[in-house]
């Protein structure tokens, strides 16, 4: 005889299962399904599993069941913690599962639980059946007759975090796509929310990530946005007046710029184009040095310091 218990996340549903094997065939199985996979997390239902297992042996009362029992369970952390007596998330389950081999034990005296790992996906026979048990469980709810332990447990505190997480990361998303800003970053980086700029600006100093980003949404202290704030009586370039001073006219046609500009443009054909320019690590230290050497930000920000790439750095976002 043996037992395998696995668990199963399918369809956003979480599934426990135990199935008795004897001479290599199923004789019968046990499931539940836990509930949504924002409220319970796999490590539960691998604990569950294995308390549905102690139900089918408590239910073997007519058979003798005597020498090592081999429990096969394919998940090393539910291994560990049967074994830990340390409180942990979700603890009161193995509880729950001592209390059930206790029971066992008086039923059937003369077994000795052996809980082994056991490899998924290599075709023992009890362990793939527990594994398309599991996800029949997880998709169409209990089977195997009534279950004599509570069948809806507390929700799982680091599922519920990580739900939480995922819900406040899709309404940032949200708020952000609404926003007029988005529309502006959008032209230079299409996949934004993403964790893209984060990696780009990770070499950098906060005061260059900081302006960056400003270019990137135009919300920048060049005229054009200034007017738009009320804190410029024009939106008009100061440096040559010939047309309003946007983020494009600061980097690529404000003739006071242009020794600057030249510099700037010997680093390749994609440093003009704003979205490239703005994009591309390898381009930044010449960005920033353009910058400095224009002086347009220096009242508010001061010297930007000639930043260094790590020598990995060297390809794009
Ligand atoms: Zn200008």
């Amino acid at each position: 005889m043996q037992l395998f218990s696995d668990s199963s996340l399918i369809d956003g549903f979480i599934g426990a299962v135990a199935v008795l094997c004897v001479d290599g065939v199923v004789k019968w199985s046990k499931g539940v399904r836990l509930g949504t996979a924002k409220r319970y997390g796999v490590h539960k239902a691998e604990g569950m599993g294995e308390v549905l297992a102690m139900e089918c042996l408590c239910e073997e009362e007519d058979k003798v069941i005597e020498g090592i029992l081999p429990l096969g369970i394919d998940n090393r952390a539910a291994i560990a913690t049967t074994a830990s007596g340390k409180p942990g998330p979700g603890h009161y389950i193995w509880d729950i599962f001592h209390r059930r081999h206790r029971k066992a034990r008086n039923t059937h005296p003369d077994f000795r639980l052996h809980i082994n790992w056991t490899p998924g996906h290599v075709d023992i026979p009890g362990n793939e059946a527990a594994d398309m048990a599991a996800k029949c469980a997880a998709q169409t709810g209990n089977f195997g007759g009534p279950l004599a332990v509570l069948t809806r447990l507390p929700f799982g505190k680091s599922a519920l975090a990580q739900a939480h997480l995922r819900l406040l990361k899709k309404t940032a998303t949200k708020e952000f796509m609404r926003s007029q800003c988005f529309a502006r970053i959008k032209a230079i980086d299409p996949v934004l929310p993403s964790n893209k700029f984060r990696k780009l600006t990770a070499p950098l100093p906060r005061k260059h990530s900081s302006v960056l980003f400003q270019l990137c949404s135009q919300h920048v202290p060049l005229a054009k946005h200034l007017y738009c704030l009320n804190k410029s009586p024009s939106p008009t370039c100061p440096c040559c007046g010939s047309a309003n001073e946007t983020v494009d006219h600061f980097l690529h046609f404000c003739p006071t710029h242009q020794a600057a500009r030249s510099r700037l443009y010997t680093t390749g054909r994609l440093a003009r184009y704003t979205k490239h320019l703005l994009n591309t690590l390898s381009l930044l230290p010449t960005l920033f040095a353009y910058i400095q050497e224009s002086g347009r930000f220096h009242a508010i920000y001061g010297d930007f310091k000639k930043i260094e790439l790590p020598d990995n750095a060297n390809s794009t976002r």
